[in-house]
Parts: C-alpha cells; structure tokens; sequence
C-alpha cells in the first residue's frame, strides 16, 4: 500500500516547567531518565513506586539522595493526580510519566489523565500518550527538538544527532549572547523612545514590530524585513540596531554567528549608543554596522578555480566558496566560478591591468591580511590550480611573513596547462609517443623571455602566457643563435632546438563556452596566431602528443575549432564548428 502523501503531525511547543510538579510513575531505568529530562526542565519530579517491587535505579536514588526528587515509596493511586500538585492548579499534578508500558495501571491512569487534561505519557504506548518527549539536542539555551511522531525513537535520535553534528560548536554561547543583546537593545530604544516622546509629547511609539519579534520560535521575518530604509526615514532610524540585529540573525552564516563573543557584543551595542534623542529623531543614528573582531578565527584559503567551467571545481573550492566571509579573485577567474558566491559575500576582483600586476597583487594581500586579523574566513580565488604559476607560493610566503602561516590552506585546482591539452584531445603522455611533459612560462620576470625548453623528441611541452609573444618564442624554439659560432656550438645548439614540422596546438578558454582549438605546427603557429587574432587565456602545446589522437588535415597549414567546449555535455549531438587553413596560405572555412 503506498504510504499516504500527508501525515499527521503534532504541535510542537517548548513548556516552561519550572515548579511544575511530574510524576514518574514506576521505577525502571527510564524513570531515571525521565526525572532527568524533569528536573532539566525546572521541575519537581515526585517517583511513586515502593522499593520493595523493584530496586530503584541507581541514578534515581542518586536524585533521591540529593532532594531533588522526591519517592513515595508505596503503590500510585488514583488521587495522587488531584492531591499531589501544586497549590495553582489545585493540587492537580502538571504532567505524568508511566514508565512501563506492561504497568497493569497504565491504562487506567492514562483514562484518568485525559478525562482531567493531564498530560499524559506511557513510555512505549503511543495510543496511552497524551504527548511524547523530543530527542533533544540542548547547548546552552538552544534546544533542538526531533520527532518522527511515533515511528520510531531510534530514529528521531539518529536524525538528532546528526542535526546537531552539522552545527557549528559555540552556537548555543551565540544565541545566549545575541539574545542578551537583543534584550539591551530593546531597553535601550524604549529608554530612547519615551525621552523622544516627552520631548515631542507624543506617544511612546512602537516601532514596526521589528522589536517584539522575541518569544516565539516559530516565526519567520515579516514581509517588511529587507524594506529599504533610507537615512532620512526618521522611523526606521529608532528600530535600527534592532534592524541590524535582525539581518545578523539572518544573513551571517552560522559558523560566524556562533563566533561572537562578548567583546563583539559591546563594541556592537557601543557604536549604536545614543543618548541624543534629537539624533534618533531626526533619523541620524549611526547605521554602519562595526566590523567585529574575531581574531581567533580569522584565516585564508588560497584556492584553484578550475580551467573555466565551474564544474571542475573541487567540492573543496566549492565549500569554501560558500564558507568564505571575503573573496578576492584573480582576474583570470571565470564568471561561471564567480557566480558561485553567495549574494551575501563580499567579492574583491584583482586590479590587475597591464603595469599594474604587483600593485594590484599588493592590494589583495593588503585586503587578505585586514580581513583575516578582522577574523574572516578570506578566500584569495585563483584561476587553475594556485601553486602552477599563480604565484600561489609567494602568497603563502608573504602570510607567513605576517605571523599568519598556521592560518593558511592550500587547495589544489586543476591546472588548465593539464586539463587544456586533455579538452583539445591532446594525450600530454602515451605510450610510444610521449613519455614526459613540461610545464613553462613563455614569460619571465619582469616580461624578459625564459631560457626556451631543449628539445627531446618525447617530450610534450605546454607553454602558459606566451601567446602575446608567439613570435619571439617560436624563434627561441627553433632558430640558431646568429651571433655563436663554431662548429661544435652550432652542432649542441641545432641538437637542442624544435624541428618546425613539429605538431603543436593553441588551446584558448579550455573549457569555457568560447573554447578555441587552433592545431598546426610550429612553422605555422605565428601565423596562425596572428591571423586568427587571440582569445585570453590561452596556452600553446608542443610536440608529438598533439597529433597522437588527430590526423592533420593533408594541405592544411592550420585547422581552427571554435564549437565551445562541450566536454562535459553528455549530449554529443551539438556538431563543432570546424575550420580549415590551406597550406596555401589563404583562409578556408568548410
Ligand atoms: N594557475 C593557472 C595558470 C596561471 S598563469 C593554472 O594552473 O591554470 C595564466 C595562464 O594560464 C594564461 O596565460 C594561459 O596561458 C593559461 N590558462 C589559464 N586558463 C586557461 C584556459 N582556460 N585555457 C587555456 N589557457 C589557460
């Protein structure tokens, strides 16, 4: 039988017990348990069982011992619900606990109960129960309650825990200092109101409501929560820091949430304080909220973005993407990536324009270092993976300059001098092909150009950020040095350099919807370059690799791909549009 589609649920409620008075009637182990969850509660718990029957728990003798539960050592009879009670409700008792479902009274006891509406419940016998306990999670004043409404308790439990599991330690200490706050702050602005009122001889003004949200639990935020309050509106100025409160409660995310601490508490409340009534009038009260301090836990993840698409990120990017209180990203991270981060996070993206790359490196680091002695979780972004030329290592240098190395994670991405050449269909390694690869810049420091990589008739060697100097490279790559001389020198450098029949490719946007294939040779490629213009970013592949799984097109000087990348669609039915260059020299299209 298929399950129904709706369920019977239960009103849930949060019973302020305190001099209440339970009975827990019988004395197995779950009467210790039950005089637990009581006494927890503010309760009075009261055992009826005689000794004699059953030897009492020893958890609840230890109650008994120390007075907090009282035992009536003899058999439960019916009055005891109507005489042992407090004197408030006539002497009928508050609530009731059978804790043997086999107890040849609970039926009969839970008949009475609810003829008189006293809560009612039989451990094991949900028909004999007016009501059930909660697995309950308690950390200080936060309780988090689970039922499965009587399918099962095993259950309720494992869901519990694993609730509570996924909670950030210290939330409870979170919610009882931004409850204290609430609390100041409500005071604060009523004090502040009834000055403004006798100055103004109006009423005493309750605001919008934002204030009384308070006691019960089961509200969400009103229609009026992110309304735009503007400087000038006078009425939203006197609810403000309860405003900020609110939004605090709800946009931060609750690792930061169950940081704060006490301090943050008051450099809060301070920076709001106003005893000027004519500034909370006239609406000037300060609304920037301070930045809070939390020292012990700022940090930095330095962390690869992938090639381009975001599904190549690691689930570890991903997660730290939504952790993060601060991105700052390269200029190279692509939009699909950046998409990613929450509305809610501040994102710095890299200023780094043509002359301008070790001001704007400086800049970051500058905002990284404020934002983790502000004690944000700060994520410098970077494009691939960080430690393959994304000066990731000096980052990690510059922070453990700072005093801050124990604050630093690395995460790996995937580099795109790895991943281009696999979305061109270039295996960097094979078997009887290629049997090394090389990783090199085609720029050194300060733009001057690096010693160019020996040839070795294996090798598969992938050039990064050298397209914008093609020209000089293939020549370092294949020509003599004029001015050496000697037939012995002449001999070692004609050894060492690229024959120009090699096979080579230019992969540009490897894996972003405007990926461009471009495959010729390396007597081409400059052409080919200058003819097709450039996409950024894009990176050159050279060696034999590159026609291990591609037959070049006979005549052809170049072939250019420019379908997108469609590497990880599973529909392959999308066709690729496929252009050809003529040894000729002249531009072909087919
Ligand atoms: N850390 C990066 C590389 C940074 S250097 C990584 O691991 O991928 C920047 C160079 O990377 C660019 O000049 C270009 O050569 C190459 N590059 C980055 N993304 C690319 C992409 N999607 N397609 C092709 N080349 C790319």
């Amino acid at each position: 039988m298929a399950p129904p589609t709706t369920y019977h649920t239960s009103l849930l409620t949060a019973l302020d017990c305190r001099g209440h008075i339970h009975l827990i009637i019988g004395s197995s182990p779950l009467a210790a348990s039950r005089a637990a969850n009581s006494l927890a509660a503010g309760a009075k718990p009261i055992l009826i069982a005689p000794a004699s029957a059953t030897e009492l728990h020893y958890a609840v003798s230890a109650h008994v011992a120390t007075g907090s539960l009282t035992h009536l050592d003899r058999p439960f009879k019916d009055e005891d619900l109507f005489t042992l009670g407090r004197s408030e409700t006539g002497g009928i008792v508050d609530a009731v606990f059978v804790t043997s479902p086999r107890d040849a009274l609970a039926q009969g006891v839970s008949d009475v109960c609810k003829q008189h509406r006293i809560p009612v419940n039989v451990v094991d016998a949900p028909a004999l129960c007016s009501f059930s306990l909660l697995s309950s999670h308690v950390d200080g004043p936060l309780q988090i309650g689970v039922t499965t409404n009587g399918r099962g308790c095993k259950l309720a439990s494992r869901i519990r825990r694993e609730v509570a599991a996924a909670l950030p330690a210290g939330l409870g200490s979170a919610c009882a200092r931004l409850g204290e706050m609430r609390r100041r702050v409500v005071d604060e602005d009523r004090g502040a109101r009834r000055q403004v009122a006798r100055g103004a001889q109006g009423s005493d003004d309750q605001g919008d409501g934002v204030e009384n949200e308070g006691v019960d639990d089961s509200v969400d935020q009103t229609a009026s929560f992110n309304k735009l309050v503007t400087d000038a509106d006078a009425d939203a100025a006197k609810t403000r820091r309860m405003r900020w409160l609110a939004q605090v409660c709800e946009y931060w995310p609750l690792k930061r949430l169950a940081a704060v601490t006490d301090g943050d508490v008051e450099a809060i409340l301070n920076s709001y304080q106003t005893t000027d009534s004519s500034a909370l009038h006239n609406g000037t009260l300060s609304h920037e909220p301070v930045s809070i301090t939390v020292p012990t836990t700022g940090r930095i993840i330095l962390a690869g973005s992938g090639p381009g698409h975001p599904d190549l990120l690691t689930q570890a990017t991903y997660k730290a993407i939504q952790a993060a209180d601060l991105v700052l990203a390269d200029k190279l991270v692509p939009s699909g990536v950046l998409d990613l981060i929450p509305r809610r996070t501040p994102v710095s993206i890299a200023r780094k324009f043509p002359g301008n790359a070790d001001r704007a490196q400086e800049e970051l680091l500058e905002q990284a270092l404020d934002g983790v002695r502000a004690g944000k979780t700060v994520l410098r972004l970077k494009q691939g993976d960080p430690f393959v030329y994304g000066r990731g290592g000096e980052e990690v240098t510059f922070f453990r300059s700072h005093g801050l190395g124990e604050r630093v994670t690395v995460l790996p991405g995937i580099t795109s001098s790895l991943s281009a050449p696999l979305f061109a269909g270039i295996p960097v390694t094979q078997r009887d092909v290629s049997d090394q690869m090389l990783i090199c810049t085609g720029t050194g420091k300060k733009g001057n150009p690096p010693a160019p990589p020996e040839y070795v008739e294996s090798r598969t060697v992938v050039f990064l950020m050298a397209l914008h100097r093609i020209v000089g490279l293939v020549s370092e790559l294949t020509s003599y040095i004029a001015e050496e001389d000697g037939s012995d020198e002449l001999q070692q450098q004609r050894e060492k350099l690229w024959p120009l029949h090699t096979p080579c490719a230019v992969v540009e946007r490897a894996s972003c919807p405007d990926q461009r294939i471009i495959r010729t040779t390396l007597r081409h490629v400059a052409d080919a370059v200058e003819q097709e213009g450039s996409r950024p970013p894009g990176l050159l592949v050279v060696g034999r690799a590159c026609e291990a799984l591609y037959t070049p097109e006979p005549g052809c000087s170049w072939t250019v791909e420019d379908g997108g990348f469609k590497g990880l669609d599973l529909d392959f039915t999308s066709s690729t549009c496929f252009r050809v260059h003529p040894t000729s020299g002249k531009d072909h299209t087919t």
